[in-house]
């Protein structure tokens, strides 16, 4: 986790990269905004650029175009800094997986922190991984 679960003990600046997801995992981080998950009464925002982020958030198998795109925004990233795997895809578990574009999930690329399972997980069952994140509980497993 790169020391970084007592920077995010108050807020969380979220980044997100597409690695080559179908979308469907992004709908659903896109409702972690709306009026009914309203993140940012948590403390969880989105930002445009990773140099203003604390949290890499990536949905994908990490498709072969996207793989240096997610290590140079990893690399943008200041440290400490973390990163969580959106979906089953980015953990590796792809349905897509055995494709000649799908890779073989974050790890592959850039260390990871935190997976959140589901094709696609919900918005409530990602916000509680992100919210266990800032509170440092570790209630489900992490590779690094
Ligand atoms: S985990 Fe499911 S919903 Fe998310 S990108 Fe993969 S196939 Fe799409």
């Amino acid at each position: 986790m790169d020391g970084g679960r007592r920077l995010l003990r108050h807020s969380m600046q979220i980044r997100h990269v597409d690695a080559g997801s179908c979308n469907g995992c992004e709908a659903e981080i896109a409702a972690l905004l709306n009026p009914v998950y309203d993140a940012q009464r948590h403390g969880l925002d989105v930002v445009a650029s990773p140099r203003h982020a604390d949290v890499l958030t990536v949905s994908g198998p990490v498709s072969r175009q996207m793989a240096g795109a997610l290590r140079r925004t990893y690399d943008a990233v200041g440290s400490p800094r973390v990163v969580v795997a959106v979906g089953d895809c980015a953990a590796g578990m792809c349905p897509f997986a055995g494709s000649y574009a799908a890779g073989t999930g974050v790890s592959g690329v850039v260390p990871v922190d935190r997976r959140i399972p589901g094709c696609p997980p919900s918005p409530a069952e990602i916000l509680r991984h992100l919210r266990a994140l800032m509170a440092g509980t570790e209630s489900e497993s992490a590779d690094a």
